[in-house]
């Protein structure tokens, strides 16, 4: 059994606590995309846990962690991680796996993401300005230079001379004091004695683990809507966070899926710009932001806050067929009188069930709402689905009549433990084989 664990959202959906109460059951967790700007932040014990790169199947000693050719690697950024495990007693020698094939981040693409975030002013993107966007930007251009090619024996162009003609590149279009390609290059070399042990062609290792029987879990970064093909672009990520970015980033066909999870907030939020229809810029918006303490893991950045947004997610659920829904944050949503749903969208006189493309429709339309009343009671660190308000229920059941999707998982705090896990649906299974 290999499942894939994704955001069905704008990212922050809580995948991190999911895929982390998931990882018992399986030995290999694998991420397929995006770079150290992921930030899961996983409660275990009440110690704090936030992992940018390394998957944070890391936590649980036996797994094996994979980041696939569909990352892009900050080595800087990942040796940083390593020595913060290493604090806490987390060894990853023999349990890291990094592919030949990733591409590496280097100190220009980070100038470059700040500057190209400059040159776009009001327009900015809100990146998290960490040369993801340019790493990527290089690997599409092939202009981009690979974990692997590090240790090439008989190189067709020469690292040395692939990292002059960039840092040249650079100087070009950044202008002000010129950066030396000397230190980049030696800091390549260096990274790459350390970098050597763990890197491995990630899709025949995967596969030789498939055949030896080991079940793997495919962990996604950011969420559907921060998609480069089908979430709101412009502004979202560089890389497909969606289902199909399993195949292309870690080297499986599609049959090594066996099911995927979306996991979603029980309301929405977002970082940085772009439309969201269901946002809340009143007191409402403020009390979700509070209660769901929702500001970034990695930059800290407030995000903005709004209703359950059903449109979004049925979207989730046809771009990366999701099986179930993994609803998290149930306890954020303790204390609201009435609860809103979007069901759809209000466009003139036109009513829209899908969610558009262009991004002025969805900047103007107007949501529409179905209104459920709250709970009085709370539902924090509840464990059992019987226990929970009639009408805790009522707002679960309404979320999966109108996205077609079972939320199969329910979390109802940071921990591990406050978590439902719903009768007849198959992850009670995987949990229980583990
Ligand atoms: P990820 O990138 O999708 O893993 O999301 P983040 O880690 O950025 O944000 C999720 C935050 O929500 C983390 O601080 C989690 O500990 C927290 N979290 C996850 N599930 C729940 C939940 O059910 N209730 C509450 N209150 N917090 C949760």
């Amino acid at each position: 059994m290999n499942i894939v664990v994704l955001g069905a959202q704008w990212g922050d959906e809580g995948k991190g606590k999911i895929v982390d109460l998931l990882t018992p059951s399986f030995s290999i967790v694998a991420r397929y995309q995006g770079g150290h700007n992921a930030g899961h932040t996983v409660y275990v014990g009440g110690r704090k846990f936030v992992l940018r790169l390394i998957p944070s199947g890391i936590l649980h000693p036996g797994t094996t962690c994979v980041i696939g050719n569909g990352v892009v690697l900050d080595p800087q950024a990942l040796f940083e991680e390593i020595a913060q495990l290493r604090e806490v007693g987390v060894e990853v020698d023999g349990r890291l796996v990094i592919s030949d094939r990733a591409h590496l981040i280097l100190p220009y693409h980070r100038e470059r993401d700040v500057f190209a975030e400059t040159q776009r002013g009001e327009r900015k993107i809100g990146t998290t300005s960490r040369g993801i966007g340019p790493a990527y930007e290089d690997k599409i251009g092939r202009r981009g230079i690979r974990v692997g090619d590090l240790g090439d024996p008989c190189p067709t162009v020469p690292v040395a001379d692939r990292v002059r003609e960039q840092v040249a590149a650079r100087n070009r279009l950044l202008g002000g004091t010129p950066l030396a390609w000397e230190p980049v290059y030696e800091q390549l070399v260096t990274a790459w004695e350390r970098l050597r042990p763990w890197v491995r062609d990630v899709s025949v290792f995967l596969a030789e683990a498939r055949r030896a029987g080991r079940h793997a879990l495919y962990e996604g970064a950011q969420g559907t809507m921060l998609d480069i093909d089908h979430g709101t672009y412009p502004y979202v990520t560089s890389s497909n966070g969606t289902a199909g970015g399993v195949c292309t980033g870690l080297g499986v066909g599609p049959g090594a899926i066996d099911g995927v999870i979306g996991v979603t907030k029980a309301y929405t939020t977002r970082v940085g710009d772009g439309p969201m229809p269901t946002e809340l810029l009143e007191d409402t918006g403020e009390r979700l932001r509070k209660a769901g303490n929702e500001f970034g893991a990695v930059t800290g950045r407030p995000r903005r806050c709004g209703w359950f947004d059903a449109v979004v997610v049925r979207h989730a659920a046809r771009v990366n067929g999701l099986d179930v829904l993994a609803l998290t944050k149930l306890d954020v949503l303790d204390g609201f009188e009435i609860l809103r749903i979007c069901t759809g969208y209000r466009l003139g006189d036109r009513t829209l069930t899908e969610f558009p493309a262009q991004l002025g429709i969805v900047a103007t339309a107007e949501p529409i709402y179905e209104e459920l009343p709250g709970w009085a009671m709370p539902v924090a660190g509840v464990r059992d689905y019987a226990a929970l308000p009639v009408e805790t229920r009522r707002y679960v059941e309404r979320i999966e009549t109108v996205t077609g999707v079972p939320a199969a998982i329910l979390s109802t705090g940071s921990d591990r433990h406050d978590t439902i896990v719903r009768e007849g649906s198959d992850i009670g299974a995987w949990l229980r084989r583990g």
